[in-house]
């Protein structure tokens, strides 16, 4: 009951802040005058993004096409393109979705109607062939993706692309920010794009909707971090800056220390409100808990949720 109670409040304020209305398209006046930036990440790899908000987009360059990760919303798939015609002569041919969320794959089908091929794991088109659920607001309802959004190739496991003289691989990462989270690798760029497992912007979002979990969050950032040498540079799902793997490490240290104080709250037996009034994430909410969308009030009792449960709990 307290639990649900949290999850009200939080949908309540996020439906206050219209926070959750970014998610949907066909919004009209939200993304006028919004103009998309393209940052150098390493290699061929670029990334574009939506200052304001919304999914990072990977583009990954050269002369036999480009490679997009993620589409942003559907509104901004025009300007989406011109960014990286910006950036590239190449045709833009291959769309790897990292996850289902509507800041992902928004902009699937404009980009299919241009030819564009899209590839995901099993579990995005299982998703997309119903209405969307999306955590924020506790677990708001989306309406379904069109027909022309959905993955046309879909995998169970890891997917390799060989263009522009190197190999990029796509996989399905341990169930973290959803069940079909994908990391894309670029050894050869040396670029990790890791979809919304990793966000510099906020508390982790485990989209329990859509099959998240903590310990899968965990398992997701130690691969992470185990494929990341020093030099390599991550794209995060949201956040402005491209990062280096100290601040993977800094997250996941983060996420062990709330998850290991409220594991003792647990076993002291306190309740949800007991938690929240101890505000394990005192010393981080100045730097991830300042997202109006998802705060500590959203992050912490899916902590204390899933480790009441005790079996999800690994690390
Ligand atoms: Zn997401």
């Amino acid at each position: 009951m307290t639990n649900q109670r949290y999850v009200v409040a939080a949908m309540f304020m996020a439906a206050c802040l219209g926070v959750v209305a970014a998610a949907q398209q066909n919004l009209g006046g939200q993304f006028q005058g919004v103009e998309l930036t393209t940052v150098p990440v390493a290699g061929n790899v670029h990334m574009v993004q939506r200052p304001g908000g919304g999914g990072n987009v990977g583009a990954f360059v050269g002369p036999e096409g480009v490679l997009l990760v993620d589409s942003l919303f559907g509104p901004l798939a025009d300007r989406l393109v011109a960014a990286v015609e910006g950036i590239s002569d190449g045709e833009i041919r291959f769309l790897i979705n990292t996850h289902i969320h509507p800041d992902h794959i928004g902009g699937n089908e404009p980009l299919a109607n241009r030819g564009v091929l899209i590839f995901a794991h099993d579990n995005v088109r299982v998703r997309a062939l119903e209405r969307l659920r999306f955590p924020r607001g506790g677990g708001r309802f989306a309406p379904q993706p069109p027909e022309g959004a959905r993955p046309i190739v879909t995998y169970n496991d890891t997917v390799s692309f060989h263009l522009n003289g190197e190999e990029v691989r796509a996989f399905l990462a341990p169930p973290a920010h959803t069940d079909g989270d994908t990391f894309v690798h670029f050894p050869d760029s040396d670029v990790l794009h890791l979809g919304d497992v990793f966000r510099t912007t906020s508390y982790p979002i485990i989209d329990v909707y859509n099959g998240g979990t903590l310990a899968g969050t965990l398992d997701a950032l130690e691969l992470a971090i185990d494929m990341a040498g020093p030099g390599t540079r991550v794209i995060p799902g949201h956040g402005l800056r491209v990062v280096g793997r100290d601040a993977m490490v800094e997250f996941l240290d983060m996420i062990v220390d709330v998850r290991d104080q409220v594991l003792r709250m647990i076993s002291d037996g306190q309740s949800l409100d007991e938690v929240m009034a101890a505000q394990p994430t005192a010393a981080y909410d100045a730097k991830w808990g300042q997202e109006a969308g998802w705060t500590a009030n959203d992050f912490v009792p899916i902590v204390y949720h899933e480790l009441g449960g005790g079996a999800l709990y690994r690390r």
